[in-house]
């Protein structure tokens, strides 16, 4: 006796809505945009239910976003040119280049990275009390540039990123990503920091900048026992 024989059984109906939903919505004479709002799905499987029910579509269907096909399964990005699957369409364009549309925005970008940095933040087990709100405003307030070396940081991501992409930092790198103990940075200066507390981080940088323009970095004691220089 074998567990696994096959009893014949009706196909199972994978769809939300029932079609006594969709005919009594139907009878109300919605549009099919209206249905597919309704009963939270896509309106060709709206579509497609009232052509097996034997109903006419009430009102002009909506219209969908015309798209160059690629072969059967392909379609031309509008954007990028490329020939994708039909699966990453979104409109008229793939999904990567409605992902980089969206973080070339400052809005955008600042949402991506705090999602990511949550999601790193629970992986790694580290507490995570920062809002999207609070993340935007510091931004803001370091007007985009890095906390340390006051550099302007940059959104490039991915195979773009640089030494000036935006990162976030923990001051005490032992410590959570709590409002008091984060700053943006530069992903290179933060590679540089690593786990250095920031006065020894900050010596480190008067340093390295001493080597290049040694004139402009004076160190600060020597300004105040210049005292005829103040004033
Ligand atoms: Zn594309």
């Amino acid at each position: 006796m074998s567990i696994l024989t096959v009893s014949p059984t009706k196909p199972i109906k994978s769809s939300k809505f029932s079609d006594g939903q969709l005919t009594e919505l139907h009878s109300q004479r919605m549009s099919i945009p209206k249905l597919a709002k309704q009963l939270g799905v896509s309106q060709q499987s709206v579509c497609k239910r009232l052509k097996e029910l034997g109903l006419k579509p009430n009102g002009k269907p909506g219209p969908f976003p015309k798209y160059k096909k690629a072969g059967p399964e392909g379609f031309l990005c509008s954007s990028c040119g490329k020939a994708k699957p039909l699966r990453q369409r979104k409109g008229t364009i793939c999904k990567k280049c409605t992902h980089d549309r969206w973080v070339s925005t400052r809005e955008g970008a600042l949402r991506c990275r705090y999602s990511m940095k949550k999601c790193h933040a629970r992986q790694k087990g580290l507490q995570f009390s920062l809002t999207l709100e609070y993340f935007k405003n510091l931004y803001e307030q370091q007007g985009g540039r890095d906390g340390y070396t006051d550099e302007q940081m940059t959104f490039a991501f991915g195979h773009g990123r640089s030494r000036t992409t935006v990162s976030l930092d923990r001051i005490d790198n032992e410590g959570a990503y709590t409002p008091d103990n984060v700053k943006f940075c530069c992903l290179g200066a933060n590679a540089k920091k690593r786990n250095k507390p920031v006065d020894q981080f900050m010596v480190q940088l008067e340093l390295d900048f001493s080597n290049g323009v040694s004139d402009v970095s004076q160190p600060k004691a020597k300004e105040e026992s210049n005292p005829e220089n103040t004033l």
